[in-house]
């Protein structure tokens, strides 16, 4: 069994899906044909990141040529949106440095055209992301959320769900893949509405390392399949490869090397026709990898070196050097030749350009199969303990790595709960969140140093974890009350839907509706209109128990799931939150505020197939509740149960 490992699906996954992120994010801009004329104002922006989906450099040269010509035609937001089409280009392919310059180019292009707030929204949203350095986390929550509320406001669909995009690559980062799988679903959907092709491929892709884990129907193949077939017959060459090569590796992984050879023989031809190096390498590397597993030497031999030819003339790409020169070695291995010996010196003194234990553990290997070939069986046994040796080291850093990342898990969920228990005052809940982003800034750089470690990547993707940390915070909180925003409740009451089902334990869910909402904000203010959402959101957070949650379902709707616990119980339960609602304090209101909501209650059995259609009965009732007269509880009729409200409950 070699050690090594698919480099797309395993190593690069993170690094390149914060490539792709900003080439999705932008790509919601604009519609995906290239055949289309020269676009002009935001769509421009749309259009050169299509275009570097097909050629990086391609486009490059076209979007600096374009924003020439627009400068001299005093086409201001033109110029605007090509020089951030720039940025987005410079973070495709890695150039940091240069994404800040282009930048800072974009800033002193904002123009007062009717554009201008697009403008400052999309380059703010950019900015966010190409910045280094630590950031509190209040301000980037209020940042974000700012942004959030700007875009829609603005109507800006495309920059909610660029922003939709962010969560999705955070949960990822995360390995939270439920919460990950629920927002790649939700990016389909917004993908679908804004009809790009580009962005479903985006999702579809993503969605493929994660289908084995949160139990998908489907093997991870299929989604890249449904990626690429996403794509059609667009001009996407370099995102074609990268797709084809997620396929062959996984098709390689369930041992269908004669597909995953079609695979990266495809990945390879698009590669190479866009001149792109670190694509060739790979679809190269694929091919060795395939050959190496047939014993076909020759042809692995042969697709190792053409790699290592690709990357002779660059400084980077160190991981893959060392991983083509393992694989000439065990080629060599194979076959026998009087290089050999030569080969495997050569890999060995690869070790200092990546010196972790997961690429020395490669190399050992390597080099103890080149040695026993040679009948060196001395050294070859010295390598194989190294290997051993340095496996356990690697092993551990990875176990390490993964408890964090559940610890990080954990501590959310746990966290969650602290809160509702806290969140008597917004200002305990302010300290607290405060106080935890101290508490763990030391254990998120271990947690990047070690995801360093594993992509073999640079500085660049420890800021981009740090960015993304901050936004798994924001992406399961609402943003006012600070309880569970949808999506983050929604994905409990999945998980609590399926686990109450495969044990057989009742499920109740509730929606509740705040009642005539609109006249408190028309009659004293949407300020107090939020301050009554606060208290709901205290009030609630009194009300439920540890293993149930209350989440804002939006506006001024919530939801709220209750595992363990029967219909019948729901009367109670509206009694209390009832009265922990009278009982909070909202400033801007006199007291008693009169404040109620009406709710919908429903309970799962063996008819709902989802927790979609518990909730949809759950807002049946809520209709009814409405229609009744407000301030009440309804739900299907059950024995022993009444519907609460001020008449039932007395
Ligand atoms: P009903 O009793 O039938 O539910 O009437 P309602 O007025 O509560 O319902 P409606 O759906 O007509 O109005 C809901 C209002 O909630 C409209 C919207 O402006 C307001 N709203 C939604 N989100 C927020 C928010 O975050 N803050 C404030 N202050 N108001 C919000
Ligand atoms: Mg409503
Ligand atoms: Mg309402």
């Amino acid at each position: 069994m070699p050690l090594r490992l698919p480099p797309c699906l395993l190593q690069h996954l993170p690094a390149r899906l914060w490539a792709w992120l900003l080439a999705a994010a932008c790509l919601v801009g604009a519609g995906t044909s290239s055949a289309s004329p020269p676009a002009s104002g935001f769509d421009a922006l749309g259009q050169a990141s299509n275009l570097a989906l097909d050629d990086p450099r391609a486009a490059e040269s076209h979007t600096r040529r374009r924003l020439a010509a627009s400068r001299a035609a005093g086409d201001a937001d033109t110029a605007f949106w090509l020089q951030l089409a720039l940025v987005d280009l410079m973070i495709l392919t890695d150039r940091e440095a240069d994404s800040r310059r282009e930048l800072v180019a974009a800033r002193a292009l904002m123009s007062s055209a009717p554009s201008a707030q697009r403008q400052r929204l999309w380059l703010e949203f950019y900015e966010r992301f190409a910045r280094t350095g630590p950031v509190a986390l209040p301000e980037f929550r209020r940042e974000q959320a700012a942004a959030r509320e700007a875009a829609r406001m603005a109507g800006d669909e495309a920059l909610l769900c660029a922003l939709d995009v962010h969560d999705a690559v955070l949960q990822i980062e995360l390995d939270a893949v439920d919460e990950a799988w629920v927002a790649l679903e939700s990016v389909d959907r917004c993908a679908v509405k804004l009809g790009e092709p580009a962005l479903r491929a985006y999702a579809l892709g993503a969605m493929g390392p994660l289908a084995g884990r949160v139990g998908a129907k489907d093997q991870p193949q299929a989604f890249f399949q449904r990626a690429l077939a996403a794509l059609g017959d667009l001009p996407t060459r370099f995102k074609r490869a990268w797709l084809l090569e997620d396929l062959g590796w996984a098709q390689l992984k369930a041992g269908d090397t004669a597909a995953a050879k079609q695979s990266f023989k495809q990945a390879l031809a698009l590669s190479t026709e866009i001149a792109d190096v670190s694509g060739v390498m790979r679809g190269n590397e694929g091919l060795a990898e395939v050959m190496l597993r047939r014993r076909e030497a020759a042809a692995a031999l042969s697709h190792a070196r053409a790699a290592l030819a690709q990357a002779a003339a660059h400084e980077g790409l160190r991981f893959r050097k060392v991983t083509a020169q393992t694989q000439v070695v065990e080629a060599l291995a194979l076959q026998g030749g009087p290089e050999l010996a030569a080969e495997i010196d050569r890999l060995r003194a690869m070790e200092a350009l990546d010196p972790t234990a997961r690429t020395g553990a490669l190399i050992a290997r390597a080099a103890a199969t080149g040695l026993r070939a040679l009948g060196r069986h001395e050294p070859a046994y010295a390598e194989l303990e190294r290997y051993i040796e340095l496996t356990a080291a690697d092993e551990r850093s990875q176990r390490e790595h993964d408890a964090q990342r559940l610890q990080a898990r954990y501590d959310a969920v746990r966290r969650e709960a602290e809160n509702e228990a806290l969140r008597h005052s917004a200002e305990v809940a302010r300290l607290e969140l405060q106080a935890r982003s101290e508490r763990q800034r030391g254990l998120w750089a271990l947690v990047g140093a070690l995801g360093l470690a594993l992509v073999g990547g640079g500085a660049y993707f420890a800021r981009a974890l740090h960015h993304r940390r901050q936004l798994a915070e924001l992406a399961l909180r609402d943003e006012l009350t600070g309880a569970p925003n949808r999506r983050a409740v929604l994905a409990f009451a999945r998980e609590e839907f399926a686990v109450t089902r495969r044990l057989n334990q009742p499920l109740t869910i509730a929606l509740l509706d705040l009642d005539h909402f609109k006249h408190f904000n028309d009659t004293h203010g949407h300020a107090t209109g939020d301050r009554v959402l606060e208290a709901f959101a205290r009030a609630a957070a009194c009300v439920v128990r540890g293993q149930d949650r209350v989440g804002r379902w939006g506006g001024e709707e919530w939801l709220l799931v209750m595992p363990g616990t029967r219909a019948v119980e729901m009367p109670a339960v509206f009694d209390r939150l009832r009265q922990a609602l009278a009982a909070q304090a909202v400033p801007g209101l006199p007291a008693p505020h009169g404040v109620t909501f009406s709710m919908g209650v429903a309970e799962r059995h063996a008819a709902h197939d989802s927790v979609e259609a518990l909730i949809a009965e759950a807002d049946h009732h809520v209709y009814r509740a409405k229609a009744q007269g407000r301030d009440l509880l309804c739900a299907a009729p059950l024995p022993g149960m009444r519907e609460a409200g001020p008449q039932a409950a007395g």
